[in-house]
C-alpha cells in the first residue's frame, strides 16, 4: 500500500480545487466524469457549471427535451455522451424511482456508463473498492511498472485493471482513485513527466529505464477515415433549411445545414454534377452562389473531415427541400449544431 499512501499524500497537497470535488452527490460526479471524458478540465469546467445549473438533478435532466440537452452540450463533441446522459436519467426515474443507484452493477447498467465511470462514481461517493482505469491511470501504472503490454488491447485492459486493483488501498478507494488520476494529469504527464520531484521516483521502473515517456505502449490499429463534406446554406425569402442528423453516424440528434458528402475531394464544379446537388436544386430556379469557407479541416477521433460551406440563394422553393426543416434564417442560432457548423455560423455573424 506504500504507492497508494504516497499518492494520497501527494494529492492532499497538489489537488486542484474543482467544483465537483466538493460534492458527494452521485449525479454531480456522474455529470463531471462524463464531461471530462475526451475533454480537458479547462474546457469542461464552463460546460459543467452551465449544464448543472440548467439540469441540477436527475429529474430536471430526465424531463428535458433532447434538443435542449444537446444545446447545452454544443461544442463539447462526442454528442452520444449527452444523449446517453439523457437516456440514463430517464432510466433512473423508471427503474430506481429517481434515486441514483448505489450498487456498482446497477450504475454500470446505466446507458453510457462504462466500467471507468461506474468505478469513479461508487468509489468517489461511497468509497467502494473499485479501481478506476482511465488514460491517466494507464500512463502512471505503465511507467511505474515499465509495462510493455499495449493498453489498447483486451489483454492490456485486463492486466491494467488487475494492477490498478492491486495498488489501491481498498479502505481509501475513493481518495486513491482521485489521487492517481490527478497524479497522471499534473505530475506524470504524457510528454515531460516531472520525475525530478516525483514522490514515486525510487519505485518507478519506467524512470529507471531512462525513457519513462516511452510508456504506455499502444498497438494503434485504429485507421483514420477521410470524409468530404459540402454544406449548403440555402436561402429563400428569409428562410433557410436544416437537417437533423440520425442513423449510426457522428453527431446524431444535432442539426446541420443540408449536406452533400462526396467520396473524394470535389470543387464546386464537381459538386454541381453530383446527383444529390441536381436533386436539391433541379427545380430551384436561378441560383446565386457564393463560396463562404472551403478546405476546412476538422479532426475527430477516427475521422478527418474536409468541409466547404456554400451560401446559395434560390429563385424558387424546390420541392426537394420539403425533407428538411424549414426555419427563419435568423433563428439558426437556436439549434444545437456540431462545432464545425458553429464555426461557419460564427464566421457569418462577424
Ligand atoms: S518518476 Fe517520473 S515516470 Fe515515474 S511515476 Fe514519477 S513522474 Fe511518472
Amino acid at each position: 500500500m506504500e504507492i497508494s499512501d504516497r499518492l494520497v499524500d501527494w494529492y492532499g497537497t497538489h489537488k486542484r480545487d474543482l467544483p465537483w470535488r466538493n460534492s458527494a452527490d452521485p449525479y454531480i460526479i456522474w455529470i463531471s466524469e462524463i464531461i471530462l471524458q475526451q475533454t480537458r478540465v479547462a474546457q469542461g469546467m464552463s460546460y459543467f457549471l452551465h449544464f448543472t445549473k440548467r439540469f441540477p438533478d436527475v429529474q430536471s435532466l430526465a424531463n428535458a427535451h433532447e434538443d435542449d440537452v444537446l444545446k447545452y452540450w454544443q461544442g463539447l463533441g462526442y454528442y452520444s455522451r449527452a444523449r446517453n446522459l439523457h437516456a440514463a436519467a430517464r432510466q433512473i426515474i423508471e427503474l430506481y424511482d429517481g434515486r441514483f443507484p448505489t450498487e456498482y452493477k446497477e450504475v454500470l447498467s446505466l446507458k453510457g456508463v462504462g466500467e471507468y465511470t461506474a468505478s469513479a462514481i461508487v468509489s468517489f461517493v461511497w468509497n467502494q473498492p473499485y479501481p478506476v482505469v482511465d488514460g491517466n491511470v494507464f500512463r502512471v501504472l505503465s511507467r511505474l511498472f515499465a509495462l510493455g503490454t499495449p493498453i489498447d488491447t483486451s489483454k492490456g485492459k485486463k492486466e491494467y485493471t488487475e494492477l490498478a486493483a492491486s495498488v489501491m488501498n481498498p479502505e481509501k478507494a475513493g481518495l486513491h482513485n482521485q489521487a492517481i488520476m490527478e497524479f497522471g494529469a499534473l505530475q506524470c504527464v504524457p510528454q515531460n513527466p516531472d520525475c525530478g520531484v516525483c514522490p514515486l521516483q525510487d519505485k518507478c521502473a519506467g524512470f529507471a529505464t531512462g525513457t519513462p515517456q516511452s510508456f504506455p505502449v499502444k498497438q494503434n490499429k485504429t485507421k483514420t477515415r477521410n470524409r468530404y463534406f459540402h454544406y449548403l446554406h440555402i436561402l429563400y425569402e428569409g428562410k433557410t433549411w436544416l437537417n437533423r442528423r440520425s442513423g449510426n453516424d457522428i453527431w446524431k440528434g444535432l442539426y446541420e445545414l443540408p449536406l452533400i458528402e462526396t467520396e473524394m475531394p470535389a470543387d464546386f464544379t464537381r459538386l454541381q454534377q453530383t446527383t444529390a446537388f441536381r436533386r436539391l436544386f433541379g427545380d430551384a430556379g436561378k441560383l446565386s452562389i457564393s463560396i463562404e469557407l472551403s478546405g476546412i479541416k476538422h479532426v475527430l477521433s477516427h475521422q478527418i473531415l474536409y468541409a466547404s460551406f456554400y451560401k446559395i440563394e434560390i429563385g424558387n422553393k424546390a420541392p426537394a427541400l420539403d425533407s428538411y426543416l424549414e426555419i427563419p434564417d435568423n433563428n439558426i442560432g437556436n439549434y444545437a449544431v456540431p462545432r464545425l457548423v458553429q464555426l461557419y455560423l460564427a464566421e457569418m455573424l462577424r
